[in-house]
């Protein structure tokens, strides 16, 4: 699959819609997902442009994975979570729907079922709020 810098990440990367971030360096950009399958959900992309783990540079993806390990305890501690889940979906036949690499952070706490993987928008007060805690844990 060709890479579509037309896709929704890319977009966001090129501030040309509104994300939620919560981390920034020169190749990764972490931001808190709209369809939250928990409290605390957090996708992290690289900023260089891949469809998925196909494609991507090993050099990004090492840098990528090392962002993912800081960033995920963490996340998991902000929010009061007590484990988090990784997810990464390549074709949209592994249920992948933005064709821009990405790993998901999804806080787990004792008890809480997942919500759905596409499911709806999350109420966006309590997104940017679980945004603005995160940011103060990580010192962003
Ligand atoms: P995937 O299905 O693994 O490709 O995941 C794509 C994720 O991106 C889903 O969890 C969506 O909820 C999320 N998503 C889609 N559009 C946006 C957006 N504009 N901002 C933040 N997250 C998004």
């Amino acid at each position: 699959m060709i890479y579509d810098p037309s896709n929704i990440f890319a977009r966001i990367l090129r501030g040309e819609i509104p994300a939620h971030k919560i981390y920034e360096d020169a190749d990764t950009l972490a931001f808190m997902d709209v369809m939250p399958q928990s409290n605390g959900h957090v996708l992290v992309i690289p900023k260089a442009p891949a469809v998925s783990l196909d494609d991507v540079d090993p050099q990004a993806l090492a840098q990528l994975i090392r962002v993912v390990q800081k960033l995920a305890p963490k996340i998991r501690d902000a929010v009061g979570a007590t484990g988090y889940r990784l997810a990464q979906f390549n074709g949209a036949n592994a249920g992948q729907t933005v064709f821009h690499l990405h790993f998901h952070i999804i806080p787990m706490y004792a008890g809480v079922p997942l919500r759905p993987h596409t499911g709806k928008m999350g109420d966006q007060t309590e997104i940017k709020r679980h945004a603005e805690t995160i940011r103060v844990a990580i010192g962003a």
